[in-house]
């Protein structure tokens, strides 16, 4: 991962959303991205030019295009028209993005446009979200991590955020993975948190 003094950057075509550019590179704003927010708050797997990943939420391809930055191949998967139409346009614009039209409740609808990959990543925001992750699992080589962007919100509003974090934790270690870490994305952003899985 690229640091410009305290700065997290990617290296790639510009003019994606509006980023601003610092010496170059590509500026990856810890308040617009989950996952940036995770690499300042020193948590998550590096990202590296050997991988490749699976994006399910992939919405207008913001976060998405600094992945492609960083990685060989991103299979992004959203399924909102409007926001396609964004990610259709990042996608025409690098060579690596496969922009997936589809709902991540039905990975087997996607699986003959996929490969096996080295990180699954999720920003969906939805009630089912760890069984969203659960599922798509199956795409994850053995070795490999998955990063599940949990919105406690999104699951209930009425209980606490701990305690469903606690609870997506066992879902996921009852589903086989193994949970290395989580960690709460504020100050970034409010009632996130990253959890941070392997598959042996
Ligand atoms: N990850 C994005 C970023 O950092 O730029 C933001 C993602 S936004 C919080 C959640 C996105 O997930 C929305 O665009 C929504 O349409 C999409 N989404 C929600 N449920 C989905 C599902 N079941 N299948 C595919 N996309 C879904």
């Amino acid at each position: 991962m690229i640091w410009i003094e305290g700065v997290l950057v990617s290296e790639g075509a510009g003019g994606v959303y509006g980023e601003r550019i610092l010496q170059g590179y590509r500026v990856w704003d810890p308040y617009r991205s989950k996952l940036a927010a995770m690499y300042y708050l020193g948590a998550g797997p590096e990202l590296r030019p050997d991988q490749t990943v699976l994006y399910l939420g992939a919405a207008n391809g913001t976060t998405v295009s600094h992945v492609a930055d960083y990685t060989s191949v991103v299979y992004a998967v959203e399924y909102a028209p409007r926001p396609m139409q964004d990610l259709l346009e990042v996608a025409r614009r690098r060579k690596n993005i496969v922009p997936i039209m589809a709902d991540a409740t039905r990975p087997m609808e996607y699986a003959p446009l996929m490969e096996s990959v080295d990180l699954v990543y999720q920003d969906v925001a939805q009630p089912g979200q760890v069984s969203i992750a659960l599922n798509n699992a199956v795409f994850l080589k053995p070795g490999g991590n998955l990063v599940l962007v949990l919105k406690t919100r999104s699951i209930d509003v009425s209980r606490s955020p701990p305690d469903i974090l606690a609870e997506a934790e066992e879902a996921l270690r009852s589903g086989g993975l193994q949970v290395r870490q989580s960690v709460w994305l504020t100050p970034y952003h409010q009632d996130h948190a990253a959890l941070i899985c392997a598959r042996d």
